[in-house]
């Protein structure tokens, strides 16, 4: 995947500009300033607006004669405005306005709206929504809607009206994007094209895309919006299920990667470096992942496992089978203290063995950096360990057959493109000689969501851990249980295992949290376990002061260690059982679960301390599902449910574009739907080149048009 295979993204120039990519600025009551606030909501064109959807209708009740108005109570009223004058304060007038029906008078008062003045003309007939309150003992509406009825000669409506209710800023009020949005759908009317083919709309009994889109906006009632709602969110997840399988088909026919096959000889080595036994879930992925390596077509695999279900064993024997093959492998970790750490395990298991193998840091002595680099781009280095960083460098590798990227809770879809382009560096064929291509996560990603987010990976999932661990028992503390929990904590301390206390620095930048995790370094010390051994880790610290502190723990020369969340989710230390995070309630629950997952290494139990302070009973009752189930996939469901999707990737730079309709966690059936759709349409027509898939062949360049270089449809 590379930017050769980007299409076209110029127009053709015969072409004629679409209404559709007309500037929101230039419709009829935007202008520069409005456009801005338009634009800070991701809304630049006539298309995107008209793709505004409301997150609600309100509904107008058919409006009512005004001596049947009931004090207190929601009233629609079409009335005659009789006059219009601004009270009170000078910089600040109300306007108020007297109206008149065949049955009687009331008044409307609106409030920071001095352009109503202008709005409302006198002998004008308008349309009004809103509570009755009572004024000079006549009944009053404050800041009803208006919608003016005179001019079109028509009759005004009798029946109830649904008014949608846009999302909105502060600069820019609801009311004032329905107004806009009108104007895009007026302008874009006639432009909207059909996008599906029609064999599709019959099969999944689908309405058209002009009549959905209008219906969004302006259902006839509010029934009809879930059947709209469907057609798009199905043409979302269809869109983004055809750039996958293009994907896929593009590096099924297009990249070559080396064969690293596997042989009961290697098979027998391999494991000669483990001291026990793979458990059946490591062995069952250790086939997939060598019989993938094995063909030339590149293999693009997710390996997940909860925390400590053996994944690094897994990543390493399939490195073996690499350099057995005379090829090199990198492994790849988020931060130099999971690379060092990664090498440290990855050492142990290597000891007296022949691969040549070495931890590539970001800094160090130059001279040794630069013999490494040398080393490596003459494949005189089998195994090279490095962070992510290396993917940005110009690092070249002789030989590279195996890319593993251990992304633990963090993903980057835009890495992996930079990932793949890589090798083109070591000399191959010009064409597209890749490595085959390992990613491992702890996170338990639900089905739905790695169907999209990885939807061009294949899954290999590790579900069982180790034997002989046991459970990580979690509990929640609330302020007034606090004292007790530092108490075990103590407790265990005094019997020499060890303890995290984990501090939510989300962000490595964010100096005011950073302080507070500094100065709880002391208030830990000195309180709250007086005596112990406490160390500090955060990500603003020099990679060598990481190491040292790292070093100390493991060493056991430290009792506890203050660490920020950034740091130390894959460290490995067994005699550390407790776990206390502080402000629990601020993380997610997939977070939190990969956090615990560091106390249940060795045979002692192991326990996890959630302090919350903040959040009140909603955050608790979620915290909850931690203390009573360890089940990965559950967690992330309900993570998934309760923060979407953004949150659970730790991340939203994910590199797909947000769906505005489709929904993944209640969309799972159109999802499937949406991918077996998909599959027929690329095995049937690869390029989308028949008339009847012009439309989605457009809207697929529209969409994805940066972000996904691959779409090879001309
Ligand atoms: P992960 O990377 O999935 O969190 P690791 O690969 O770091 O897990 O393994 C966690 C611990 O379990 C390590 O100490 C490792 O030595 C040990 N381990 C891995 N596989 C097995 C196994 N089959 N039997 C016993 N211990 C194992
Ligand atoms: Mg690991």
């Amino acid at each position: 995947m590379n930017a050769a295979h980007l299409p076209g993204s110029a127009p053709p120039a015969a072409q004629r500009p679409s209404p559709l990519d007309k500037p929101a600025q230039y419709l009829r009551g935007v202008g520069p300033h409005r456009a801005k606030s338009l634009a800070a909501m991701g809304l630049t064109t006539v298309g995107d607006l008209i793709e505004h959807f409301p997150f609600r209708h309100e509904v107008e009740p058919p409006p009512q004669a005004i001596d049947t108005l009931v004090l207190d109570e929601p009233a629609t009223v079409i009335a005659e405005v009789q006059s219009v004058r601004l009270q009170g304060p000078m910089r600040r007038p109300a306007v108020r306005a007297t109206l008149r029906d065949a049955t009687g008078r009331m008044s409307a008062v609106w409030f920071n709206a001095p352009h109503m003045a202008d709005r409302l003309r006198t002998g004008g007939l308008v349309r009004l929504f809103g509570r009755v309150t009572e004024h000079n003992q006549f009944a009053e509406m404050v800041n009803p809607r208006v919608q003016r009825l005179d001019g079109d000669g028509r009759e005004p409506p009798t029946a109830a009206r649904l008014v949608p209710v846009y999302p909105a800023t502060g600069k820019l009020p609801s009311r004032q994007v329905a107004v806009i949005v009108e104007a895009a759908l007026r302008e874009a009317d006639g432009a909207i094209v059909e996008t599906l083919p029609p064999a599709l709309l019959a099969r999944r009994k689908l309405l058209g895309r002009r009549e959905a889109l209008l219906c969004m906006h302006h259902p006839p009632s509010l029934e009809a919006v879930p059947e709209a709602r469907r057609r798009l969110a199905y043409e979302e997840l269809l869109l983004m299920q055809l750039a996958i399988a293009l994907a896929r088909r593009w590096t099924a026919t297009n990249a070559r990667a080396p064969i690293l096959a596997n042989s009961p000889c290697i098979d027998e080595r391999i494991r000669r470096r483990f001291p026990f036994r793979l458990t059946a879930a490591q062995n069952r992925v250790i086939a997939e992942i060598t019989a993938d390596m094995a063909r030339e077509r590149p293999m693009t695999r997710l390996l997940q496992g909860d925390v400590g279900s053996g994944k690094t064993v897994v990543a390493l024997y399939a490195a073996l089978v690499a350099v057995a093959n005379r090829r090199q492998c990198a492994i790849l970790a988020p931060t130099e203290v999971l690379a060092a750490q990664h090498f440290n395990g990855i050492n142990r298991y290597l000891e007296g063995s022949r691969v040549r193998r070495c931890l590539l840091g970001g800094r160090g002595p130059r001279t040794g950096r630069a013999r490494l680099l040398e080393a490596i781009a003459e494949g005189a280095m089998d195994l090279v360990v490095g962070t992510q960083a290396l993917l940005e460098e110009k690092v070249r590798f002789g030989a590279l057959g195996l890319v593993i990227v251990d992304e633990q809770h963090k993903f980057g879809v835009s890495q992996r493109a930079t990932l793949r382009s890589k090798p083109r560096a070591s000399g191959g064929s010009p064409a597209a000689f890749v490595p085959h291509y390992l990613v491992m996560t702890a996170t338990p990603i639900p089905r739905t969501l790695s169907m999209t987010i990885f939807g061009d990976l294949d899954v290999s999932v590790i579900d069982e851990l180790p034997p002989g661990r046991s459970r990580v028992v979690t509990a929640l503390v609330r302020p007034p249980e606090e004292a007790r929990a530092w108490l075990e904590v103590r407790r265990r301390i005094a019997r020499g295992e060890q303890a995290y206390i984990v501090y939510p620095l989300v962000e490595e930048s964010d100096a005011v949290d950073l302080k507070a995790a500094v100065q709880e370094v002391e208030r830990v010390g000195r309180t709250l376990l007086p005596g112990a051994r406490v160390g500090l880790l955060h990500g603003r610290m020099k990679n060598e002061e990481k190491q040292e502190v790292m070093s100390r723990f493991v060493a056991g020369q430290l009792d506890v260690l203050v660490a920020t969340t950034v740091i130390e989710v894959g460290v490995d230390v067994p005699n550390a059982t407790v776990m206390a995070i502080q402000h629990a309630e601020r993380y997610g629950l997939s977070a939190l679960h990969q956090l615990r997952g560091r106390v249940g290494r060795g045979s002692r139990p192991g326990l996890c301390l959630l302090f919350a302070g903040g959040g009140g009973e909603a955050a608790a009752r979620r915290l909850d599902v931690l203390c009573r189930t360890c089940d990965g996939f559950r967690i992330a469901e309900e993570d998934l449910r309760i923060r979407g999707p953004g949150e659970l990737l730790g991340t939203r730079q994910h590199g797909w574009p947000e769906f505005r309709v489709a929904n993944l966690v209640e969309d799972v059936e159109l999802l499937t739907a949406a991918r077996d759709d998909a599959a027929r349409l690329v095995a049937a027509d690869p390029r989308l080149a028949a008339p009847e898939h012009a439309g989605l062949r457009a809207e697929l360049r529209r969409r994805f048009r940066e972000k996904v270089a691959f779409i090879d449809v001309a």
